[in-house]
Parts: C-alpha cells; structure tokens; sequence
C-alpha cells in the first residue's frame, strides 16, 4: 500500500474543482473485475456509455471517448480537423483558455488570441461581439476554427456559448466552433447540436464525478467533414476508425474497462437526479458559496452575474494575504484541499469547488473549513460566510409538512 505520513480521521475534503469526490457507488462500480475487451460483455458496455453520453453532451452526433485526460481531447480536437498553419481564433478566458493556445502553437497551428487586457478577461466570460468583429475583418476566412472554453475552471466564470454561435453566424464565416467544457459538462447546462458546436471536449474527473482518466470529443457532421482533408499528423486521436469501431461497442485499442464501468454508473446516477435537477443543484450550491464569500467582505473572481460559474467559484484575496499561505493552513488544520490560484492569479485566489455529488452540507463543511482558515490567517472578515450560507439554503425549505 501507498504509505502516507498521516491518516486523519474521517474523510478527506476534495473541494478542488476536479477531480471532484468520487461517489463510493461509482467506486464499487469500478471494483467490478476486468474483462475482455474484445468480449461479447464489454460491447454491450461500449454501447450503452457511448449511447448514454450523448444525453449528456445533447447530441445526436457520435462522442468519441479516449483513455486520456482532458489535455488529450483538446489535442484530438484540434489534430483531428486543422492543418499545419491554420489560423486559429482562440480567447482569454483564463488559464486553461491560455493553455489551449500554447497546445495549438506546439502543434504547430496559428492562434491568435483575443480578450480583455490583465485580469480583466479572467473576471468576465467571452465577449461574443470581439468574435464578431475580428470574424467580420476575416474576408478571405484564413481562421478555421474559434475555440472558447465554457466554464473556465481557472476563474469560475462560465461563457454564453450560443452567443459565440451567433457571433459566427452573423459574420457569416465558416469556421469550426470548438468549445472546452472539460468541467463544465454534468455541471452547467450543455447543448452541443442546438448551440451549433462542431468540437466539444470534456473530461470525466469534474462533472462526471468519475476519476480522472476519460475525456470526450463530441463532433458534429461538420466537423467529420473538416476531419477528411485535415492535414495535422494524427494516429492514436483518429476519429475515423474509432468511430467505426465503436459501432460495435469495441475501440480500435485497450479501452479503460473499469473507467467505463464507472462511467455508466456515473450517467445512471446523473439520469436518476435529471439533468435539469442537476444544474440547479449546482446552481443552488454557487449561489450560497457567493452569499458566504460577500460576508466575509471578500471579493468573487467573476464581476459578471450573468456568468457566475456553478461549477466553482473564485475567492480573491484581500492584498497583503497570500491565498497560498490559507490554504496550506486549511488543509493542515482542517484537511480540506481548496484549489490554487492558477497563471495571472496564482496566490491571488483560492477556488472552491462545489460540482460533482456536492450537497448543501458538503458545501456548509466546506465553508466553515475556510471560514476558520482565513480566521486563523488573520484575514479581515465583515460577517460569518457559515452564517449568510445557511440562510441561503435554509430560504424557501419546508420547515414541517
Ligand atoms: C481540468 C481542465 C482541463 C485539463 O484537463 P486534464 O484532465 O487535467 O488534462 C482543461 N480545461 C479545463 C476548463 C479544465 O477544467
């Protein structure tokens, strides 16, 4: 066994914005022995978790799923459809957005990257109309693809991505739309056919509630189409003959059998809530976390309302006060794990996930857990985070039937 140098008592919080806590019936569904997967059992699995995804991404088109993190399906998205040098339409949302582009410059495309300057642009989700207009001055249509990403887990800012759709519609340009919900999916409401996206990539360690280890290409017949003529090397993200393959339930090489136990699992449980259910638990969850960080008298990361993330949210740390420094004392102290702050905010911020299987007392644990860290760090604080939470949750319950 792994030997780790303590074992606290009670369980571990992972409030982290992904990997998120696993279920424990996930868990024992990934317990479940290993079998062939060339066998007459794993192809009836094949088929139901490819059948089941789609419900999720709201999609009709085939989802390819790859044993990779969500850093593979970004590169099967863009390997899969452009070609050497292509100009690629990329905006700063954030650091993962950042990341994205620096994959598309290895790879060995052109991004050009738009956004707000500083922090700005990681404060507010994409601004549709500078797609618009930079779609608008690209006469010849050199871009071929715009890639935003949905829920940008760096800040806990989500993006209007049917806005982006019309942005492209009303420049009448031809390129892909390729969107990063890799924590937003299960999460935040997702409609990949009706928003007209051609590349969705997602992952299963934040909204799936699964570990990490599985990430998705949703497509669209468009960008099949692009996939024919695209000239960037690919072999192992070919979308061509996994999709063939997965007609029968099998892929082209060794799938990761007990993930997908997990996964069908994880789409029984999801189906069970409702989709619809789900987001507005997640939804529900972030509004309380926000009512604690304002009594605090802390800032959130996002200054836009219309785009809070339900995911996660960002808590920016009064100057003088390193989010680093709270965090460690959470975690020693409380054994809670708070996500850093990440590229422009690293030590700025700390970020509270509340996504997966969170509820309202996994939410009021975890929130006291940071109410008492920035206590003992000496942070300022205007009221009880603990206290505005619990009214936010208490607020349209039942009190007897
Ligand atoms: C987690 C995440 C990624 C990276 O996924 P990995 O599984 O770590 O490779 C990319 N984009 C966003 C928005 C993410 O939240």
């Amino acid at each position: 066994m792994l030997k780790l140098d303590f074992h606290p008592a009670g369980r571990h919080f992972l409030q982290i914005p992904g990997p998120s806590p696993v279920p424990d019936r996930i868990l024992r569904a990934i317990s479940y022995p290993t079998i062939d997967h060339r066998g007459p059992e794993f192809g009836a699995l094949g088929l139901q978790v490819l059948a089941g995804i789609k419900k999720i991404f709201k999609t009709e088109q085939p989802v390819i799923i790859y044993p990779a993190s969500g850093t593979g399906a970004w590169e099967a998205a863009l390997a899969n459809t452009l070609s050497p040098g292509d100009t690629v339409l990329m905006y700063e949302t954030g650091h993962f957005a950042t990341l994205w582009k620096k994959m598309a410059e290895a790879l060995g495309l052109t991004p050009e990257f738009i956004g707000l300057p500083g922090i700005e642009g990681w404060r507010r989700g994409v601004d549709a109309g500078m797609v618009e207009e930079r779609l608008r001055k690209d006469a010849q249509h050199a871009i071929k693809a715009v890639c935003v990403v949905h829920n940008e887990t760096s800040t806990g800012v989500t993006s209007d991505i049917a806005a982006v759709r019309k942005a492209i519609d009303a420049a009448g340009h031809p390129a892909l739309l390729m969107v990063d919900t890799i924590s937003g999916l299960a999460s935040a409401d997702y409609r990949h056919d009706e928003w007209g996206v051609d590349v969705t990539v997602s992952g299963s360690q934040k909204g799936l509630m699964l570990p990490p280890g599985i990430s998705f290409n949703a497509v669209s017949k468009k960008a099949l189409e692009a996939a024919k003529t695209a000239k960037l090397p690919k072999a192992f993200w070919a979308w061509d003959e996994i999709i063939e393959m997965n007609a029968a339930g099998y892929w082209p090489y060794t799938p990761n059998t007990n993930l997908l136990y997990g996964l069908s699992e994880a789409l029984e449980m999801i189906m069970e809530e409702g989709l619809d259910k789900v987001f507005a638990r997640h939804q529900r969850l972030a509004k309380a976390c926000r009512a604690a960080v304002h009594a605090w008298g802390l800032e959130v990361q996002c200054i836009d309302p219309a785009v809070y993330s339900p995911v996660l949210t960002g808590v920016m740390m009064p100057p003088g006060f390193d989010a680093d420094a709270i965090r460690k004392i959470i975690y020693d102290n409380f054994n809670m794990s708070l996500g850093t702050g990440l590229g422009k905010m690293k030590g700025g911020m700390f970020r509270i996930g509340h996504l997966g299987e969170a509820n309202d007392l996994s939410l009021m644990a975890t929130l006291a857990g940071c109410e008492m860290g920035l206590k003992l760090a000496g942070v300022p604080l205007a009221g009880s985070g603990v206290a505005a939470a619990m009214n936010e949750l208490t607020a349209g319950k039942r009190s007897r039937d």
